[in-house]
């Protein structure tokens, strides 16, 4: 017995969605849970499930790929999330990395003004405390005894490691300007009002490129990043009407930088920023050199000028980005079932290159240990080349749903059928089409796919 060729066809495709249907998704099908949820939850943190851990680390190795492997002038680095606390003074994070707080007086809840419209959103108070500043930076002791010698920081961005290690990155490369540096890593920010899921929390991810250029190539070189970094998110499938640009006002942009445009998404709650791409000047070289005693201007052979080089700064989210590419991936449809009786299908359109799992192998009999043999067979010979699952825990049409709600490309039946002329069938997740494929040319056959 083959599967049916024909499991249902689109009735109306839908793709409203709301944060309750993806935070939904996200706990049911093993994506993203909240913190230490068996002791009531930690606020604001959250750890990333089986496919939530395979599709962040599938955008982590996405952005790799694209800001180094396919460039020829940015290098790659990983470096401490405890820095030397004077990193934080020369940069500026122990001054200057504020918000202003007030406190609700008959709530006591803290809030950041700008957030508030005249009234407190937990108690509806409107006697509030006189603003004062908050600094973002979670504070940790090095060593055993809690004192202002071992104080310490939790980095609030990836980007000073880039820029403490600019010479040793120039001993050890040799690089000529303009050249980058990138990295991915947690973060840590004491944020005021955290909030949308994973959009905004005290602990999360950036993938960060410092790139090093004269002064005077400075404004076309950061045109040019914000191109390609807009260009990265659309290439990986966000919609192209859901993304913009925004370039910053004078009186927003940060104490060290001349210019910054955010790429920023139109999430179910609005259009917030997944990434910003500053003009950091020489600010932060210069700082460093002054601090440390140690000069970090670059020379430049040919013309003997030394200086302190400009830097253009990409800065994202990797949950930002994860967020979004789930959000724009989602979408139901009503379909028909064989019996006629529509039904919901949640779907996760999400690119080839972000799929947490490429293909599922099923078997349309688990009682049938030859169907199940081959089945796991099959599986193993395509798991060397692809993430691939295996799944009998249900009837075949309930594995369907289960794969198209984390995304699977490909899900790949095996029945009684298979047994006597050695084809299996091969289903795509976003026309449901099916096909049979014989097994000696799965491995050719999905190569091709993936690799167009
Ligand atoms: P926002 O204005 O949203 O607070 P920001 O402008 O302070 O963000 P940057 O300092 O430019 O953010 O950080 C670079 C990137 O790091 C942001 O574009 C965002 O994707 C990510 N990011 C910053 N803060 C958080 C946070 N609290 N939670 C999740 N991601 C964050």
């Amino acid at each position: 017995m083959a599967v049916s060729r024909r499991e249902g066809y689109f009735l109306k495709p839908n793709s409203i969605v709301d944060m309750e249907k993806i935070v939904a998704l996200c706990k049911r099908r093993g994506f993203i849970f909240q913190s230490s949820e068996i002791y009531g939850g930690l606020s604001s943190v959250w750890d990333y499930g089986p496919f939530g851990a395979e599709l962040k680390r599938n955008v982590k190795n996405a952005w790799w790929k694209t800001v180094i492997h396919e460039r020829d002038d940015v290098v790659g680095l990983d470096t401490g999330i405890l820095m030397h606390p004077s990193t934080w003074k020369a940069s500026g994070h122990i001054d200057t990395f504020n918000d202003l707080v007030v406190d609700c007086k008959k709530c006591k809840k803290r809030f950041r003004p700008d957030h508030l419209k005249g009234k407190c959103p937990s108690c509806g108070g409107t006697d509030f405390t006189e603003p004062r500043a908050f600094n973002l930076m979670l504070k940790t002791y090095l060593g055993p005894i809690e004192n202002e010698e071992g104080l310490t920081y939790l980095r609030p961005e990836t980007a000073q490691g880039i820029f403490v290690n600019f010479l040793n990155i120039l001993d050890t490369t040799h690089r000529k300007l303009p050249f980058g540096v990138a990295q991915t890593g947690k973060s840590f920010r004491n944020e005021i009002t955290p909030g949308n899921f994973t959009f905004r929390t005290r602990e999360f991810e950036q993938m960060e490129i410092e790139y090093f250029t004269h002064p005077k190539d400075a404004e076309d070189c950061h045109k040019k990043w914000i191109e390609e970094r807009f260009n990265w998110y659309l290439k990986l499938g966000l919609k192209k009407d859901k993304l913009r640009l925004r370039a910053h006002d004078k009186d927003e942009l940060a104490h060290y930088s001349t210019a910054c445009t955010d790429i920023e998404y139109e999430f179910p709650f609005g259009w917030s920023e997944l990434e910003g791409i500053a003009n950091r000047t020489d600010f932060d070289l210069k700082q460093h050199s002054q601090v440390s005693g140690r000069d970090l201007r670059f020379q430049d052979n040919i013309t003997n000028e030394k200086f302190f080089p400009f830097v253009i700064e990409p800065s994202g989210g990797v949950d930002r980005a994860t967020l979004a590419f789930l959000v724009d991936a989602y979408h139901e449809e009503q379909i028909q079932g064989a019996n006629k009786e529509e039904n919901t299908r949640v779907v996760l359109r999400l690119s080839k290159e972000l799929a947490p799992v490429k293909i599922a192998v099923l078997p349309l009999l688990k009682k049938n240990a030859d169907i199940v043999t081959l089945a796991k067979k099959i599986k193993q010979d395509l798991q060397k080349d692809f993430v691939t699952v295996y799944d009998d825990s249900a009837a075949i049409g309930k594995l369907y749903r289960r794969q198209d709600e984390v995304g699977t490309f490909y899900c790949i039946t095996v029945d009684v059928q298979s047994l006597e002329d050695k084809q299996v069938t091969v289903r795509d997740r976003d026309t449901m089409k099916q096909e049979r494929i014989s097994v000696d040319r799965l491995r050719e056959y999905l190569a091709k796919q993936f690799l167009t």
